[in-house]
């Protein structure tokens, strides 16, 4: 599937150790997630704001400001972490802090001192787990994919620039792939039904489209008298 390799994984990290942190860092970015570092639970709370998304979270239990318990239970009440994967960083021997962590909503947890192995593994486990398609919007048809959300466009594997318009004209098209949409209902759909524009400008569009996806730009089909249509995925 796409998700994986296109969309990278943000994770937030919560740990108050500056060394430990810049070194976990370090291997998860190195591991291709997107990381955002916080050494408290106000900081924590700022990045979580600051963040397009977060998919999984590493909380240390303890943090200068509050409990990464507590936190873990805030952002299991907030809904853009309600889903998140959420492991602890325990001490050694705090059976408690692993009672209390599972009961405020953490997936998982890792003793500490541990191998930045271990956590990735952890990790790993818990993306699989928690991994939603909703959240990363991937239109892909033939080499042609785009990331709604992330307003990427790759075309076999390589990044193309588009105007805001041409994206739209794009994602519009796939959506609706297969199915001829008139230079009007693009009109309408695109560029708004207000926009002080002709049918010939949907052309242009379509024109400079085209030209930028390269040999990918044949999918979008001509159709004579109505308008255009990207070509549904071949019968394999
Ligand atoms: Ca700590």
């Amino acid at each position: 599937m796409w998700y994986g390799a296109l969309v990278a994984l943000h994770v937030l990290l919560v740990e108050d150790e500056e060394e430990l942190r810049t070194s976990v860092a370090y291997a998860l970015r190195r591991a291709g997630y997107v990381v955002h570092e916080a050494g408290s639970v106000r900081e924590a709370e700022a990045a979580v704001r600051r963040a397009d998304r977060v998919d999984l979270a590493i909380l240390d239990v303890m943090l200068p400001d509050a409990s990464g318990i507590e936190l873990c239970r805030r952002m299991r009440a907030a809904p853009r972490t309600a889903d998140a994967g959420i492991v602890m960083l325990t001490a050694r021997g705090e059976e408690f802090d692993r009672v209390m962590g599972f009961e405020a909503g953490a997936d998982d947890y890792v003793v500490k001192p541990f191998s930045m192995r271990e956590l990735a593994l952890r990790l790993e486990a818990l993306a699989r787990r928690t991994r939603r398609p909703t959240s990363a919007r991937i239109l892909a048809a033939g080499s042609i994919a785009v990331d709604v959300e992330g307003h990427r466009v790759t075309v076999a594997g390589k990044e193309i620039t588009l105007t805001a318009l041409e994206f739209r004209l794009l994602v519009t098209l796939l959506e609706r792939r297969g199915r001829v949409q008139s230079r009007e209902v693009l009109l309408r759909d695109v560029w708004g039904i207000d926009a002080d524009v002709t049918t010939r400008t949907v052309d242009t569009h379509v024109k400079r489209l085209r030209q930028k996806l390269g040999e990918a730009g044949a999918a979008i089909e001509t159709i004579r008298g109505v308008g255009y249509r990207f070509a549904d995925e071949p019968e394999t």
